[in-house]
């Protein structure tokens, strides 16, 4: 196993097939992990694994270190496409979250008008109305869903605490389509037991979620990085294509679909 941290507030760029040149902003702390979820894909490694580190960045360090590092890409005429919030963990969980989105949009104006900025998020801080209209300013919130059936999530995500798939999805109906779905598909063995969340039954539910969420955009995409969970599959190409089409067949409201495989 070889999962990876990010040791800095600021990281990358990096090319990303998603969001292009992509230069990405750690709020969570730069030797630990720091997630309410604990996905068995997770590309940082288990919570158990870095709970040595529990410092976060203040919202100043924040600030002063996108600034410089944007002011550095301006001078040699290399801005990014995207400001991406995401690292070691769930972004949404720092207590200064909102303020910090109000101090990157900011910048991004002043120093970089062009990037996009974009949240991944695991959508279970939603309930937070701080959270929930900072990620109204952002120009795509990409928001976890991996399967709509709350067995599957507890397998596959190991929600930490109180966790409810039909509240995760009236939070995302708040969204009027406004967001990005994001989904990970794979299958696999884990402590001794089968699972696939692309299953006939699995993407039913799905779809009917998706139906009732109508985001603007889906990506579909499965693992390709090292994993904590060992005997993980990622799915083939076709099968997320396979998934696709079976969008297209409800896509009444004209989200675009994006597959990384
Ligand atoms: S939500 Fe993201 S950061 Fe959190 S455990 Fe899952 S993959 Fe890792």
């Amino acid at each position: 196993m070889a999962t990876l941290l990010f040791h800095n507030i600021i990281f990358g760029p990096v090319q990303s097939r998603r969001l292009g040149v992509s230069l990405g902003v750690n709020l969570l702390p730069a030797h630990g992990k720091w997630c309410n979820f604990d996905c068995i894909y997770c590309e940082c490694g288990w919570n158990a694994d870095h709970r040595n580190d529990r410092r976060l960045p203040t919202r100043e360090q924040v600030s002063e270190a996108l600034q410089e590092k944007l002011q550095y890409m301006q001078q040699a005429g290399a801005l990014p496409d995207a400001i991406t919030f995401s690292g070691n963990g769930e972004p949404t969980l720092h207590p200064q979250f909102a303020g910090i989105i109000d101090d990157v949009i900011a910048l991004r104006n002043r120093l970089a008008p062009l990037a996009k900025t974009c949240v991944l998020s695991n959508a279970t801080n939603l309930h937070n109305d701080a959270v929930f209209h900072a990620l109204q300013k952002i120009d795509k919130p990409i928001l976890k869903l991996d399967s709509a059936i709350e067995s599957s999530v507890r397998r596959i995500n190991q929600p930490q605490g109180d966790y409810s798939i039909a509240r995760i999805i009236g939070q995302m109906q708040r969204f009027e389509g406004k967001f990005t779905l994001q989904t990970l598909f794979l299958r696999g063995v884990f402590h001794g037991e089968k699972f696939d969340n692309s299953t006939t039954g699995e993407i039913e539910e799905w779809l009917n979620t998706v139906q009732l969420v109508r985001p603007r955009e889906i990506m579909l995409y499965t693992i390709h990085r090292d994993t904590p969970a060992q005997s993980l599959q990622k799915l083939a190409k076709e099968e997320l294509r396979a998934i696709a089409q079976k969008i297209a067949a409800i896509n009444t409201w004209g989200a675009s679909v994006q597959i990384s495989g």
